[in-house]
This record gives C-alpha cells, structure tokens and sequence, in this order.
C-alpha cells in the first residue's frame, strides 16, 4: 500500500521511470529524487527524461506538440487495445463559451452525469464525476449545506425536491488558476479553464481554492474499461488521466472546438442544458443572457462564472 508520500508509478516504460517521476521530484523528497536521477538518467527511456525536462506544453514549438501527440497515442493506443487520437484543437477566434441551466426544466435523472463519464473517460473504479446533481428541497430552496448528490427515489422529479447541476463554472476570474505553484492550470481565450496532466504535480491548492467542488483528484489509478474509453480525446481534456493529478469539466472541449454540442447537452432529455458562443448574437445563449434573468451560484465572491442558471417561466 502507497502513502501521499512515496511515488506515482506512471506509464510502464521503464524501471526508473516507475519509480521516479516530476511530482515526486517537486513534491516529495526533492534532493534525494533529483540525486537518483542524476544517477540513473543515462539509462533512462527516452520518454521519460522527456517528461521530466520539458516545459509546459503550451509553450512548446509545433514539433515538439506533435511528437508529444504521437507518443501519447500510441501509449493510449497499446493500453486500451484500440486507436487512440489526441488532439489539441486551440481556442477558435471570437469564441467566448458559457453554459445556460434551467432548474424549472431538470428532472434530476442524472444522464448527463453518465454522458459525461463516458464521453470524457472518467475513471469508473474509483468513480470521478465532473457533474454532480444536488438534490435541494423545494421548502428551502437553494441552500448547498442542506443538498445532496446521493439521491436514490423510486423515481424523478420528486415532489417535494429541484435538482441543480454543478460542474466547472469556467470562472471569467477562476480562484483555481492563481493558487496553481507549478502553472498547470490556466484559461484559454474561449474562456475554458484547462489543465496540463503532465504538469500538474497534484498538491490539490486548486481544489481548495475551487468554491464551487468542481475539482476532482485521482488518487488512484483510474481505471476505464477498454471496450468503453472514448478514443477521440484532446490532451487538455479528455485523454487519460494518470493517478496523482486534478481533473474538471472543460465544457468539452474536444467537441465544442468543433462545433459540436457537450455530451450532456445533447443527453439531456427535457432540454434543461444551454450552450452557446457570447460573442456571437445568434446564438441561443447570447438570447438567454438578452431575454432571460439569469443568475450565477457564489456571485459574492467574484469568481464570475460563465455557467447560468436561470428559470425559463
Ligand atoms: S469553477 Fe472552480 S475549477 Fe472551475 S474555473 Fe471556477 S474556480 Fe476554477
Ligand atoms: S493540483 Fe491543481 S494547483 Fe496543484 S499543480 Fe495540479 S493543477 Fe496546479
């Protein structure tokens, strides 16, 4: 059994890189880390002193994103059996994304929950959700210390309960970006806070500082079935997570870069989900933000989510 403190074994490759990665180079016992790879390095894979010495990947030349790329698809691909693609589609010119919800409209069922498990590659063992349903009572109203998200009636909506989804808010002024010590973690100019996994050295300052729980760690290996990986993933979204990193929403990216609607858009079988470009005046949420009143959750601590909720009466 591993303690917080020993090694992330990653991809198996080789001996030392099982042993030894970046996060315990910068988390754990630095000196003794760096001293052991010293030592060994001459002898290490090629991938790995890769991983240990390169910069972030958003700051590398086209080439080197693309040998990058093609390393990690056929890791992925050898791993779940199947072609895998990784992508890095970048943020579209004049896109500024946000996500409508309306609670009138939710029934609670959860599908989109499990479209986004899936469509994202989200470990099933342990199970990481990116949405989280809270059940709220009716007589209460919107109260967070009193929801839950385990909710198990014989069925729904229940009359006495709403339901309100939470997921990433894709904060204009995100409280998660300015904690990361290591800039894992940043906003694309679609407004889409992402996450570099194999920069990210998972001391968990962003899942504190997130007021909104939508931060996941993976403290295990995640573990998806091969038969069910979704093969087209983007590297800042959902390709493979490795254990020992922090994980969210990205409004999905992979598709909506695409053009395409999130999963749990199109899932949603009452219409309860809206998305759309801000900046583009035909859009349905640039209607909803013009036609609709529409509020944010923790509007008092000025993290200025993208993600709207509103009542459609
Ligand atoms: S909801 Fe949390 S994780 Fe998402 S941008 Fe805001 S602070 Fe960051
Ligand atoms: S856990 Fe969060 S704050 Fe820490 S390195 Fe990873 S992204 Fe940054």
């Amino acid at each position: 059994m591993m303690s917080d403190g020993e090694r992330v074994p990653r991809h198996a490759t080789s001996g030392l890189e099982q042993s030894i990665d970046r996060r315990s180079l910068l988390v754990g016992t630095g000196l003794t880390a760096m001293a052991a790879v010293s030592a060994s390095v001459a002898g290490a894979a090629p991938g790995f002193v890769e991983r240990l010495l390169r910069e972030r990947f958003a700051e590398l030349s086209p080439e080197r994103k693309a040998e990058i790329l093609d390393r990690l698809e056929q890791e992925y691909s050898e791993r779940y059996g199947r072609e895998v693609s990784v992508e890095d589609t970048p943020a579209l010119d004049g896109v500024e994304f946000a996500y409508g919800l309306d609670i009138a409209r939710c029934v609670g069922c959860r599908r989109c929950v499990y479209a986004c498990v899936h469509e994202n590659n989200q470990s099933r063992d342990p199970q990481i959700h990116w949405i989280r349903v809270l059940r709220m009572e009716k007589e209460r109203g919107i109260d967070f210390t009193e929801s839950t998200a385990y909710y198990e009636p014989p069925e729904v909506p229940e009359p006495d309960a709403f339901y309100l989804p939470v997921a990433c808010q894709q904060c204009r002024n995100p409280a998660c970006v300015k904690v990361c010590p290591v800039k894992a973690t940043w906003q694309d100019p679609d407004g889409i806070v992402v996450i570099d996994y194999d920069w990210c050295i998972g001391c968990r300052c962003c899942m504190s500082a997130c007021p909104y729980g939508a931060r996941h760690f993976n403290w295990s290996e995640p573990k998806i079935p091969s038969q069910e990986i979704n093969p087209r993933t983007h590297y800042l979204g959902n390709r493979p997570r490795p254990r020992g990193v922090v994980e969210k929403c990205t409004f999905c990216l992979h598709r909506t870069r695409k053009g395409r609607y999130p999963a749990c858009v199109e899932i949603c079988p009452v219409g309860a989900r809206k998305f759309g470009n801000l900046l583009d005046k035909e859009s349905e949420m640039y209607y909803l933000l013009r036609e609709k009143r529409v509020f944010v959750l923790k509007e008092e601590l000025n993290t200025q989510p993208r993600f709207y909720y509103f009542y459609a009466t």
